[in-house]
């Protein structure tokens, strides 16, 4: 009877110790580090501004993304097509030249020589940034 008793207690105490060692300790960081790698991975990078850009541009026909690439820039503020979301293609003298935005857009055609002028030498400029790859020639 009393040696029963003694093995009880002992029990008890092991699954104690074992409860509170269980819930004190830290969790293991290695199971976050895991989940937290795989997304990275899979999906693209949400706050990474190239990314945007590219996938901007890719909303628009294959046509308008060679346009727009070879002009890069809003003729209008000079900010990245595509930062702003897709591209807007507009027409000015004959000419196809993209800005940035709607509010760019109305302020193109408010001066179309100007726009037009500026689209070209943003051409100009990306042109001889990309020297090494020249698709007309
Ligand atoms: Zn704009």
């Amino acid at each position: 009877m009393h040696a029963v008793s003694r093995v009880m207690m002992c029990l008890s105490g092991l699954v104690l110790v074992g409860l509170v060692s269980g819930c004190g300790a830290p969790p293991a960081p290695a199971p976050a580090k895991g989940t937290a790698q795989a997304p990275a991975a899979a999906t693209p990078p949400a706050n990474d501004p190239a990314g945007e850009i590219a996938e901007a541009i890719g909303k628009l026909s294959a046509e308008d993304q060679v346009l727009a690439k070879a002009q890069g820039f809003c003729a209008v503020s000079e900010e990245p097509l595509g930062s702003m979301g897709p591209p807007v293609k507009l027409m000015l003298n004959d000419q196809p030249v993209f800005v940035c935005c709607e509010g760019c857009n109305n302020r193109a055609k408010s001066n179309p020589d100007a726009t037009v002028a500026k689209a070209g030498k943003l051409k100009d400029r990306v042109n001889s940034q990309t020297k090494s790859r020249r698709p007309g020639e």
